[in-house]
């Protein structure tokens, strides 16, 4: 204990590490399942590692987790014979909170203090964190596979934590020993049949078996046997145990919006189970937010970052699982392997063609999925040229004629005007400034249907949309209008040759008077009861790309 160092958590590390613990969250027991599934990356980690070094496993080739119970002490203990952590990486992992959406979190948290705080809290996985709701010391004995040296890291949870060197005869052979001191109203996770409970309840799927000693030095007996979920056939598996697993493999405590589960056979095999999140991931618009599906093979955990997945569904949480590939497989065979192409392509097409599908069946589940991921599906309209007249069906627009929904472009034409050959559509900021922009008046007094777009995505995959059943998409704020072929609602009368002979005598005078600020002045059908609006050339920038362009320093 002499040779301790003290450490300090991080500010953010302080605050939620406060607010879990008294006030927001309510559902102690999911500690559990955020140590079960970290015990099970470990195990998973190495796996994978002892492919290319055998000598790591040792003597003790199968990974188990060990959950011990100690009603005397008040203690619970997770072992697992992991991958372990060197000191570095207790500091590293233990110190600071890994996710990268903590910071937008923390602002959302503050910004909403007793409100959604309880419901926001679930989206969010807290990790090993959780473990202080339960615990008022928490002990991690770590020993790094292959290493002769191991580490006991310490803390009370409230603001540092201490790291020392631990004699390795007290330390697992290998992997990792968490003990929680428990809390005196946290006492009843010493009880088996409590522990039993939520073990089967929330991780009754992990990929690694979950054994259970009843009191220290007892035999440990098994409480999950460990068989991955995702090679269950789909009939034999309830709703309750894909959102358990959902949960564990995404680290939010919502509901899937939407479960893909299937095997393929014939010239590539391989599972592929995926979920669309119930709500947005805090990191969603994190940039170096990396694709979150799972590769294995054989049931051996390979990578998360084989990106299975194009980068607009970068959404979807779940796994791939195939026996084509070898175990050994290495980061650039994986980049260049046409197996993984065409499975990516597989998976891409199925997670599609399901929200497809939930568009037709379930019309407001899909409008929630549309609501939280929309904006990066429609990046797939420029990004996947194979997909994108398919994306731009799935897609859904506040419109002039929306009211509060939404409206499809199939809606769209089929409620055109006769002779319509464009999409007219306004970019901006907000709704309610696009609502209010004198540019729709034209199209409002013809009742011309304008899509509102304000996603920032919007500003680019409408310059090089492919047409949508023969229609193009053109902004009302470029070029010329065209609106005179299609009449007012309040027919007006065609203008008389005064009339214009005078609108003609203003339009030279001002042309005049601005011939250094804009390149035309002209008659416009777009408006009806404001005078004048800016609007850009046919061939330029649209003017929100033009300012997005600005702004990011072109
Ligand atoms: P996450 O699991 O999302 O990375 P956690 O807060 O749950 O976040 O865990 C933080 C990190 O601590 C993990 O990424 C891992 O590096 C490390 N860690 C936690 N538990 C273990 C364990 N049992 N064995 C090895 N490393 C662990
Ligand atoms: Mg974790």
């Amino acid at each position: 204990e002499n040779s301790a160092e003290s450490h300090v958590f991080e500010a953010d590390v302080a605050r939620l590490l406060h607010m879990m613990v008294h006030s927001v969250y309510s559902d102690k027991d999911v500690f559990l399942r955020e140590l079960i599934s970290n015990a099970a990356d470990a195990c998973e980690k190495l796996r994978y590692e002892a492919i290319a070094t055998p000598a790591l496993l040792a003597s003790d080739p199968d990974s188990r987790i060990v959950l011990t119970l100690d009603e005397e002490g008040g203690r619970f203990v997770v072992e697992d014979n992991g991958i372990g952590m060197s000191r570095d990486e207790m500091i590293e992992a233990l110190g600071t909170i890994a996710r990268s959406g903590t910071r937008a979190f923390m602002e959302r948290i503050e910004a909403n203090k007793q409100g959604e705080g309880a419901q926001l809290i679930g989206q969010f996985g807290v990790g090993f964190y959780s473990c202080f709701m339960v615990a008022d010391r928490v002990d991690v004995v770590s020993r790094r596979a292959g290493a002769d040296n191991a580490w006991l890291w310490s803390s009370d949870g409230k603001g540092g934590y201490s790291v020392s060197p631990i004699d390795i005869s007290e330390a697992p052979a290998r992997g990792t020993r968490i003990t929680l001191h428990l809390m005196e109203d946290a006492k009843s996770y010493t009880s088996r049949w409590s522990i039993e409970r939520i073990v089967k309840e929330q991780s009754g799927h992990v990929p690694v078996p979950i054994k259970i000693a009843e009191k220290p030095g007892d035999e440990a007996t098994q409480l999950t046997d460990g068989t991955a979920l995702w090679t269950k056939s789909k009939n034999d598996i309830t709703a309750e145990e894909y959102t358990d697993f959902y949960r564990s493999v995404s680290g939010q405590y919502d509901e899937p919006a939407l479960t893909v589960h299937y095997r393929a056979e014939g010239r590539h095999e391989y599972s592929a189970l995926a979920f669309v999140p119930g709500s947005q991931p805090f990191d969603l618009f994190d940039p170096d937010r990396k694709g979150r599906m799972k590769l294995y093979v054989k049931r051996v955990f390979i990578t998360d970052e084989a990106e299975l997945l194009p980068r607009y569904l970068r959404f979807v949480r779940g796994l791939v699982d195939t026996a084509d590939l070898p175990l050994n497989v290495s980061r650039e065979m994986i980049q260049e392997s046409a197996i993984l192409t065409a499975i990516r392509k597989g998976v891409t097409n199925r997670i599609i063609t399901a929200i497809e599908k939930q568009a037709e069946s379930d019309k407001d589940a899909f409008l929630k999925i549309w609501e939280n991921f929309g904006s990066l599906l429609k990046e797939g309209i420029y990004e996947d040229f194979e997909r994108r007249s398919q994306l731009l069906a799935l897609s859904r627009f506040r419109t002039t004629a929306s009211a509060d929904g939404y409206r499809s472009l199939a809606d769209y034409v089929k409620d055109a005007k006769e002779g319509q050959q464009s999409i007219y559509y306004l970019v901006g900021g907000s709704l309610d400034q696009l609502k209010a922009s004198p540019q729709l008046e034209g199209f409002r007094a013809r009742s011309i249907e304008v899509l509102l777009l304000t996603d920032s995505v919007d500003s680019f995959w409408v310059t090089n949309a492919p047409d949508f059943e023969g229609k193009s998409f053109k902004s009302i704020t470029q070029g010329s209008a065209d609106l005179a072929q299609f009449k007012k609602q309040d027919q007006d009368k065609p203008e008389s040759e005064s009339a214009l002979a005078e609108v003609q005598a203003f339009l030279d005078y001002a042309k005049q008077k601005l011939a250094d600020e804009v390149s035309d002045v002209r008659a416009s059908d777009r408006l009806i009861e404001s005078a004048v609006c800016l609007v850009a050339s046919e061939q330029g920038y649209d003017r929100q790309l033009e300012k997005i362009l600005q702004g990011a320093g072109r």
